[in-house]
């Protein structure tokens, strides 16, 4: 997919180009022809979980030792780009590979890396994070879901939701209260294993305007029984911490899907407008064809630039929230206008389901909304000023 037509990043070595080759022909043989029937279906079946772990596309930048390819930030950005030039950026393997996995990774005990990392790693395990409530979104703070103390483990009661990989996820990092008065600093993330979790049930998998085949879902927690060990890291009211300190990543991991729907966008118009006719010539022959294009290819090219600067400052541990923050909001915020002026350049075939324009334009409303709504980035980035 080049549809920017500019030189190959810096970040984007050999091996990587490789893995994207690789990953390309995988998601094409084997997911791409199954893309209807699992939207349609409104779910992955589960196998697609322990095909993506056989084929190396789970957990690539966790370490060997724990299961992991070994590889870096940019294994992910190449994965998570491949499966959204191919139409599934509906798969939560972003979020389970480049958020759940690396929780653990960062603040887990090297008891509770091996005893989940590697399960991750083949698909065995299936990650979620669940912070969101039915009454809290943005503010982290407001959860109700308390993690009590109960002899030397915990109960956990509370319930979720709006969770990506909901119906799937067998081992899910729930954001808790475990000193309710205290705040920020009484907030842990504890680690539910559900398989056998007694108190534990799934709720609805949710309708949405889009992302057909993801299983966002409502969860809910009754006196499930924790563990000590199932509290992540060894020190209570660590969770607000841990969250705050990988935003960064989070929000690049958006930022890269945003800007291969961005690039799949024009990949899919460009070819259409040269291809359709109106009174007598191909659309693209329009003027205002040509400077609508002209524009999104220019706004897409700057918003790369942008994308390839804070890969390449994640992958030297310089990425800040602040400079995260504006490339989620940004680009985001330029993935849904760009996506709507294609849809107009396909006229009624961009309303029709059958072209995958249209699922792109539901898709990509949600962007500005999850991983931190973009007034959020921008509350952020207003405290730099
Ligand atoms: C498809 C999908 C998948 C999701 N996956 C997950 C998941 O896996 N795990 C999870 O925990 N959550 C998930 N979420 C939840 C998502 O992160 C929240 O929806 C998001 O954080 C916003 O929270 P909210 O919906 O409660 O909105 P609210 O917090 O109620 O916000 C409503 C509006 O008010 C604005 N607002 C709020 N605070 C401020 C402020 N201080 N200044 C200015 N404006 C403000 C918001 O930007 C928004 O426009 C998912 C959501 C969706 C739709």
């Amino acid at each position: 997919m080049d549809a920017l037509s500019i030189p190959r990043p810096a970040w984007m070595t050999e091996e990587l180009v490789l893995l994207e080759d690789q990953a390309r022909r995988f998601i094409g043989a084997e997911f791409a022809p199954h893309l209807d029937r699992w939207s349609e279906e409104g779910m992955y079946p589960r196998e697609v979980w322990s095909k993506a772990g056989a084929a190396g596309l789970l957990c690539p930048a966790i370490p060997e030792d724990y299961g992991g390819a070994g590889g870096s930030f940019a294994h992910e950005a190449v994965i998570g780009r491949e499966l959204s030039f191919a139409g599934f950026d509906t798969f939560g393997a972003g979020l389970h590979s480049g958020i759940v996995a690396p929780y653990i990774l960062h603040y887990g005990t090297e008891e509770q890396k091996r005893r989940w990392l590697p399960k991750m790693a083949t698909g065995e395990l299936v990650g979620a994070i669940a912070m969101s409530e039915p009454g809290t979104g943005s503010d982290l703070q407001g959860v109700r879901t308390t993690a009590r103390k109960s002899g030397n483990g915990y109960v956990l009661n509370g319930s979720k939701t709006f969770i990506t990989n909901g119906q799937h996820a067998n081992l899910i990092v729930v954001v808790a209260k475990t000193d309710p008065a205290a705040g920020a600093k009484g907030v842990s993330l504890m680690v539910v294993e559900t398989d056998n979790a007694a108190g534990f049930r799934r709720g609805r998998k949710l309708k949405k305007m889009g992302l057909d085949s993801a299983d966002t879902s409502e969860l809910f927690f009754d006196d499930v029984k924790l563990p000590p060990e199932n509290l992540l890291g060894t020190e209570e009211g660590q969770g607000f911490v841990q969250l705050m300190k990988d935003l960064p990543r989070e929000r690049l991991i958006v930022v890269v899907h945003a800007q291969a729907m961005i690039e799949r966008a024009l990949a899919l118009t460009v070819p259409y407008v040269k291809e359709r006719k109106a009174f007598g010539k191909p659309i693209m022959d329009f003027q205002n064809t040509q400077f609508v294009l002209a524009e999104c290819k220019s706004e897409a090219t700057i918003a790369r630039v942008f994308h390839d600067h804070c890969i390449e400052r994640y992958l030297n541990g310089a990425l800040d929230t602040v400079t995260a923050s504006m490339a989620k909001y940004w680009i985001t915020d330029l993935q849904g206008k760009i996506i709507d002026r294609c849809v107009q350049l396909f006229g009624g075939y961009g309303y029709m389901e059958e072209f995958p324009i249209s699922r792109m334009y539901r898709d990509a409303r949600v962007m500005r909304i999850y991983a931190g709504s973009n007034e959020i980035m921008k509350v952020i980035i207003a405290r730099s000023l």
